[in-house]
């Protein structure tokens, strides 16, 4: 079979960008986007940068605020607190990692819903529940922009998602079943129980963000399948996902590749949240 097609998330990026950048300019001010970075964790103090970058690119004001690492979780949510209060301010991002001691779940709940880029607050994601998809979780978001360029119709398909976490895996699924995909959620229980494999290889569309280098073998990918690997791994000196790329590749139709598949589109969609909000706001 022929070598899959690549999954870029630059092309379907640019293309979000550029209606982007006609939206800041319908609005009165530019957009303020206020990001918190906790400490100097290498691959935080990266994503800010890229951040800090395409907002600017577009016309968005980003306001970083670097805090000590020695900071409470209490101090933290006072200065959330205190830019949920900051009208110049039209949305807030906590960047993770966080120090040990603070749970990003709870500093989210602090943020306004409707300064909530991120998507992460408990309302936007009840929203995502109902169907009521506005502000929806960037990288489950980027995950459905690469689907839909492929031009794959969801309904009824088996799409198999490996990965359950709150920023990826569990609004993902829940945006697939808005789709009428027929969806099966993996996670290290399916791993320890042996079933991993047996789930993949059934799957059309697989979807992956665990952060284990090599964890799926290329061999399991079903022909034909849609293959987006979510995961980011170092390893040595190259970036790797979850998914064994080379193998998987020759039996795919379409796979992305990382780097360059869902992270490139995971940024752009924060920005179209911010827009978004700051329209609504
Ligand atoms: P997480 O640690 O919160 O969740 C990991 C998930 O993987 C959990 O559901 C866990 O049960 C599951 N898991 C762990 N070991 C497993 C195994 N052996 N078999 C099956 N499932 C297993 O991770 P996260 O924050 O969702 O991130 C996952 C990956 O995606 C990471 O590599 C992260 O860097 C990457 N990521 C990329 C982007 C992007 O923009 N490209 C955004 C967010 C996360």
């Amino acid at each position: 079979m022929a070598l899959a097609k690549l999954l870029e998330g630059k092309i379907v990026a640019d293309r979000i960008k550029d209606k982007l950048k006609a939206s800041v300019l319908s609005l009165k001010q530019a957009p303020v986007l206020a990001s918190i970075l906790v400490g100097d964790d290498p691959s935080a103090m990266a994503y800010v940068k890229s951040q800090a970058k395409i907002a600017t690119s577009l016309g968005i004001t980003y306001n970083l605020h670097q805090l000590a690492e020695s900071i409470s979780e209490d101090e933290l949510i006072d200065f959330v607190l205190k830019l949920n209060a900051d009208v110049s301010v039209n949305g807030i991002i906590v960047q993770i990692p966080l120090p040990q001691d603070i749970n990003y779940m709870k500093v989210c709940e602090f943020i306004l819903p409707n300064k909530d880029v991120e998507g992460m607050h408990p309302t936007n994601i009840g929203k995502v529940l109902f169907g009521r998809v506005r502000i929806v979780a960037c990288t489950a978001n980027a995950v459905m922009e690469l689907l839909s360029f492929t031009g794959i119709d969801l309904y009824g398909k088996e799409v198999v998602v490996v990965g359950h976490s709150e920023i990826v895996g569990k609004p993902l699924a829940l945006l697939l079943l808005e789709k009428f995909a027929t969806v099966t959620v993996c996670h290290i229980g399916t791993s320890k129980a042996g079933k991993l494999e047996e789930h993949v290889r059934r799957a059309e569309i697989l979807i992956v963000a665990v952060g284990k280098a090599g964890l799926i073998k290329g061999d399991w990918i079903k022909e034909g399948a849609i293959v987006i690997d979510v995961g980011i791994n170092r390893v040595g000196d190259k970036i790797v996902g979850d998914v064994e790329f080379a193998t998987a590749a020759k039996r795919a139709s379409w796979i992305t590749p990382v780097p360059g598949g869902v992270g490139p589109l995971t940024v752009a969609i924060l920005m179209r949240n911010l827009i978004e909000a700051a329209q609504a706001q």
